[in-house]
């Protein structure tokens, strides 16, 4: 793998505590392996060859994470119609995605369920064995759900199971069957929608649906085998249950009481909430084109939950719990790839600063893959997963989602996007030394 060298680049280090500053990274292997803080190079003399990358000033950041990511959902309108796309375009759908999103800068997705039992995971496998370009990722199962839930979308008439959305139990034991399943297929995070939602008939965002029987079941398989539970959870006891059953992703997080927050806060330096803020407000100002009018949505309840998520995610914001970006693109109104609007959103209503919101996806991210010591951040050592921007996040944070800006993108030391500047040359020392 031969060496990158990164010159005449603003460096935002992904940590939110560093301001930007102009200097050069050098990339060997797969690994960053040196930082120079000033605007001359790096002495070639501290390496032999490499493809000198001049970046005429643009920024150089991490590369981002989606903490909350559905490769699989087809950007259709309804649940149903995702869940009814055939397996064998349904595998095609997800690999398609999962090289867009790294070429839009992602280089790590946590998956957040998917919509037929091991599309996740092969695609995962997929990426790792190198058969198809892909983030890092994390592979989910489908949501597991009770009857009348969130994802049981079996029609009374037509009891058959492949017509739900989620993998439907109906006691502890049938739950530890189905999470033993999805652990059988290799997943990393097993997901319960603990949860209604108001997308649902008769399952509103208010609505808890798991009796802790079922979810201390999944708890003690999926700790067993060392994975990870992730959990929809918009409703107020439902965030505290998964709390209690010691569940540290969250997803949603909109109704809160002060006990919720206490409880949140007391275990602030493990858990993450992942809020996918962005579905909520294209349900409520985007989605008529799709069938949902403003006043629809409004009497579906989005209204009032778009409220209560924003008071909530603020006061966790202040209490210094960590709101990470992503979650639910891939429907028709919330479409794939414009998941980073979400930090726009975090800026304009939830107190963050842009320094704040770009930590999110960067240190934060890291942290949600489970690699905080060698993930998320522009330093020496760490894994050489960055993007080149043209302009200032930090002044125009909707270019990380302009594919036009996003120059280039690295994966493990490896260009995903490769930029295609005249002043890119080689350098090889040898070469040198022989003029
Ligand atoms: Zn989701």
């Amino acid at each position: 793998m031969a060496d990158t060298l990164f010159t005449n680049v603003r460096i935002l280090d992904g940590s939110g505590s560093t301001q930007p500053y102009t200097g050069s990274v050098l990339v060997s292997g797969n690994r960053i392996r040196q930082v120079g803080r000033s605007a001359a190079a790096i002495a070639p003399s501290s390496f032999s060859s490499a493809t000198v990358i001049d970046g005429a000033g643009a920024t150089l950041m991490p590369g981002m994470t989606e903490a909350h990511t559905h490769f699989s959902w087809n950007d259709a309108a309804t649940l149903a119609a995702i869940q009814t796309m055939p397996l064998e375009e349904h595998v095609l759908w997800s690999a398609k995605v999962a090289k867009r999103y790294l070429e839009a800068g992602f280089t790590s997705c946590l998956g957040a369920a998917c919509a037929k039992p091991r599309l996740d995971v092969v695609i995962r496998n997929a990426i790792n064995a190198g058969q198809i370009p892909g983030p890092r990722y994390l592979a989910a199962g489908q949501e597991i759900t009770v009857p009348g839930g969130l994802g049981d979308e079996m029609p009374p008439h037509l009891p058959f199971p492949d017509y739900s959305f989620g993998q439907v139990v109906n006691n502890a034991e049938d739950m530890r069957r189905v999470v033993r399943m999805f652990l059988k297929y290799g997943v990393d995070s097993v997901k319960l929608n603990l949860s209604g939602d108001n997308f649902v008939p008769g399952a509103g965002s208010h609505t808890t649906w798991m009796t802790d029987a079922e979810v201390a079941a999944a708890a003690e398989e999926v700790k067993m085998r060392g994975k990870r539970i992730i959990v929809h959870a918009r409703s107020c006891a439902s965030i505290k249950q998964a709390l209690r059953h010691g569940i540290r992703l969250i997803y949603h997080a909109s109704f809160t009481d002060e006990e919720a927050l206490d409880m949140l806060e007391a275990v602030k330096d493990e858990v993450f909430v992942a809020p996918g803020i962005g579905i909520l407000w294209a349900l409520l100002w985007e989605a008529e084109p799709h069938g949902v009018t403003h006043e629809q949505a409004v009497a579906m309840g989005y209204e009032e939950e778009w409220a209560a998520a924003c008071e909530s995610l603020r006061a966790m914001h202040k209490r210094g719990i960590r709101v990470l970006p992503g979650g639910d693109y891939g429907f028709a109104f919330n479409p794939h790839l414009q998941n980073m609007r979400d930090l726009e959103l975090f800026v304009k209503h939830l107190g963050f600063t842009p320094m704040e919101a770009i930590r999110s996806c960067t240190l934060y991210g890291g942290q949600v893959m489970m690699r905080p010591d060698e993930l998320g951040l522009v330093k020496e050592g760490y894994l050489a997963d960055l993007v080149l921007l043209d302009g200032d996040p930090l002044a125009n944070l909707s270019i990380l989602r302009d594919p036009k800006r996003m120059l280039a993108v690295m994966k493990d030391g490896v260009f995903a996007k490769a930029p295609s500047f005249a002043s890119q040359r080689s350098w090889d020392r040898g070469l040198e030394r022989a003029a």
